[in-house]
């Protein structure tokens, strides 16, 4: 009997031929991430288990990447950067993206391929929930707690349950205004917040070769100063499998084709991160725990209400609600795909309500003065708009100290291109978060209300 894509990479990470669902095993970690927040509890379980002057188990395989309270006063963030920054030092690790230095990038999750870090067929780790986002490479990648990172350090080793595959099929030309971000609100909405509780969600179907429609003419651009290229379908890909957690899943993962293969390669080269790797694909005979089939064509732009992403609608039961603010960033719509789809709405309009731009990292900041659209940079759209530009990081997020930049302070209504909208998130616990597209986002920003993209949209 075939195996999903899941189970093989971890029967390989665990040198094992074949491994079921259920199944506890050890398996091989390729790479442990960890960012600001966590870095600090994973090196403190790290030394307090292995000893003070403990080593790493390989510093070539250990990314950290201060990403979520970095533009703060707030002095025990600032302690925080500190305690990774000593441990960079004393370990020798040739991959921390320190912050104030020209290396620093923004949100971990966009960084990691940014720099070559995501290679299909590996198992990566990280301190974060949303370390799912880089199953869109074919990889398995999942978030871990501080103790297990911890033990990782020290082993490159983690004691892991196999969990069961859910198949989505996406079926269909997404017209121009459905974005990842509406597939992924509507899949949530479909399986609700514990549909897919210790289960790897695979994604396939035609519509995952045509995501990213709305920015296709940018597509190849070169976006840094390497001149790396665009890529706005696996931009998109990794919309889908950042939010797999939304729904309770372990992982998301989509199989790697031609584009994955291009992209990996031409980051890891430039980057200098290049190592070989092995692609996996599901067998066709592979057993699925349940298979949906979900048609693109038909979708209307999604939005999920407050306070819970599953709390799903059409945008157009919501259409006129009203709004005091919009938030654009985040790992989940802060790419420079999110920022092209946004400001396709935003140009030659002006906002109504307080309008943030938070791109995920410095590399898609300094696109906002590369990239174009109908002969102004993205930056000066946005300025035009009268949108607030922010530095890259997490931002707003997930709330973070008083003085972050967009946090909702007051018991605001917020329509945000991020992933999540628990209350208290975004800042204030009574503040309402409405998750939806980047093309939604901005539609509403212009109108102050939520507002269907397909009405602005050129
Ligand atoms: S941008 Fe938001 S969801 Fe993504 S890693 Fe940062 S805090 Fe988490």
């Amino acid at each position: 009997m075939g195996q999903t894509l899941t189970e093989k990479i971890l029967a390989r990470a665990a040198g094992k031929a074949r491994t079921e669902p259920g199944e506890n095993i050890w398996v091989n970690v390729d790479v442990l991430m960890t960012h600001d927040v966590c870095g600090p509890g994973t090196i403190g379980v790290f030394k307090q288990h292995f000893g003070p002057t403990a080593r790493v188990w390989d510093r070539d395989r250990v990314v950290i990447i201060p990403d979520h309270y970095i533009f703060t006063k707030d002095e025990k963030a600032r302690r925080n950067i500190e305690i990774l920054r000593e441990f960079a030092r004393e370990q020798q690790l040739p991959y921390f993206y320190d912050v104030g230095t020209e290396r620093y990038k923004g949100v971990c999750h966009i960084a990691l391929p940014e720099e070559g870090h995501t290679r299909p067929g590996e198992v990566l780790l990280g301190t974060d929930s949303h370390t799912c986002t880089a199953g869109a490479f074919g990889e398995f990648a999942t978030g871990v707690g501080n103790t297990d990172a911890g033990f990782v350090l020290g082993t490159g080793k983690i004691w892991l349950k196999v969990p069961p595959t859910l198949c989505f099929v996406y079926e269909g030309n997404p017209p121009p205004w459905i974005t990842a971000k509406d597939l992924i609100l509507a899949t949530i909405g479909l399986i609700g917040c514990d549909g897919a509780t210790y289960k790897a969600m695979e994604f396939r179907g035609d519509a995952l070769a045509q995501l990213g429609a709305i920015a296709a003419d940018f597509a190849g651009t070169a976006v840094n100063e390497r001149g790396v290229r665009f890529n706005p379908l696996i931009e998109e890909r990794m919309t889908l499998c950042n939010m797999v957690i939304e729904a309770g899943g372990k992982n998301g993962v989509i199989e790697p084709d031609d584009v994955t293969i291009e992209f990996v390669e031409e980051r890891m080269k430039a980057a200098g991160t290049y190592r070989p790797y092995e692609p996996l694909k599901s067998d066709k005979d592979a057993t699925y725990e349940a298979v949906y089939t979900i048609r693109v064509d038909e979708l209307e732009p999604v939005v999920a209400r407050p306070h819970s992403p599953d709390n799903t609608a059409a945008v157009s039961e919501l259409a006129g609600e009203p709004l005091d603010r919009a938030y654009i960033g985040s790992c989940t719509g802060g790419k420079l795909f999110d920022m092209i789809a946004a400001a396709r709405i935003l140009a030659g309009h002006t906002v109504k309500i307080d309008t943030y731009v938070v791109p995920a990292t410095s590399e898609i900041l300094q696109a906002l003065d590369r990239v174009r659209l109908n002969g102004k940079t993205l930056r000066q759209v946005f300025e035009d708009a009268g949108c607030i530009i922010g530095p890259p990081s997490c931002g707003a997020c997930l709330g973070g100290p008083l003085d972050t930049l967009g946090r909702l302070n007051e018991p605001l209504r917020c329509i945000s291109s991020t992933n999540r909208n628990f209350p208290g998130r975004m800042g204030h616990k009574e503040a309402q978060v409405f998750l939806a597209s980047p093309l939604t986002v901005a539609a509403s920003a212009v109108r102050g209300a939520i507002t269907d993209p397909r009405e602005l949209l050129p």
